[in-house]
């Protein structure tokens, strides 16, 4: 492997992705791309992305192909993401993933890994009802614990629940996720690139099992 490390993060909504994204993208010193981020960034703000993104995220659907795909195109032009880069949320659909690979066929960077989070439906839900997201430094506070207080424990910000992330919506959101991101498990397992990592269980325990798992993957003759 060269020192480029291009990676995805799969897995259903509440899998824990994006905590595990975080220390991921730490570890390998890459950018942590998250679509979810990007968007979320965008509504706030108000900018024309944004205010087009809004409505289908609220109703837990996916934010259209080429509006995603273009943000992607920008995002992974950026300076910081030229030795590579953890992509989390991104590709959702066929479409998008085959985007992707013109996109890093341009810029000869092949995807290293695509680390798949399963986790099952009842776990998900539970977790995506206790999630608590911090203003500030983005991580979830709670991260499925089951403790939760007023402000981040990692960085003292304020806290708070997304719009998506109440009951009605999450229903949609698996279904979606069934329905159009669930087939990139086989896509990118016939391509030999899919590593797929238990994710029940504390969120440490997690982040042992992929990390060793993507060592073993990456770099096979170390252990
Ligand atoms: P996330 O934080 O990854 O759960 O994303 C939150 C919401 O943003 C999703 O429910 C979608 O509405 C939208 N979104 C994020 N990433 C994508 C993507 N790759 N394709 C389409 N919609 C997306």
């Amino acid at each position: 492997m060269d020192n480029r490390f291009v990676a995805i993060m799969l897995g259903p909504p509440g899998a824990g992705k994006g905590t595990q994204a975080v220390r991921v993208a730490e570890h390998y010193q890459v950018p942590h791309i998250s679509t979810g981020d990007i968007l979320r960034d965008n509504v706030a703000r108000e900018t024309e992305l944004g205010l087009k993104a809004h409505s289908f995220m609220e109703g837990g659907d996916l934010v259209p192909d080429e509006l995603i795909i273009e943000l992607i195109a920008d995002r992974i032009g950026h300076d910081d993401a030229e030795n590579g880069f953890l992509l989390d949320g991104f590709p959702r659909t066929l479409a998008q993933a085959v985007s992707l690979e013109d996109l890093l066929r341009e810029r000869e960077m092949p995807i290293d890994v695509v680390a798949l989070l399963d986790v099952e439906d009842e776990e998900i839900v539970r977790r995506i009802s206790s999630r608590f997201l911090c203003r500030e430094c983005k991580r979830d506070a709670n991260a499925g614990q089951g403790t939760i207080s007023d402000v981040c424990p990692h960085c003292g910000g304020e806290l708070y629940q997304r719009e998506d992330d109440k009951a009605e919506t999450v229903q949609n959101r698996l279904e979606v996720y069934r329905r159009q991101t669930a087939p990139l498990v086989e896509y990118y397992e016939g391509k030999n690139l899919l590593l797929k990592v238990d994710g029940f269980g504390r969120v440490d325990e997690i982040s042992n099992r992929l990390f060793k798992s993507l060592e073993r993957e990456l770099d096979p003759e170390a252990g």
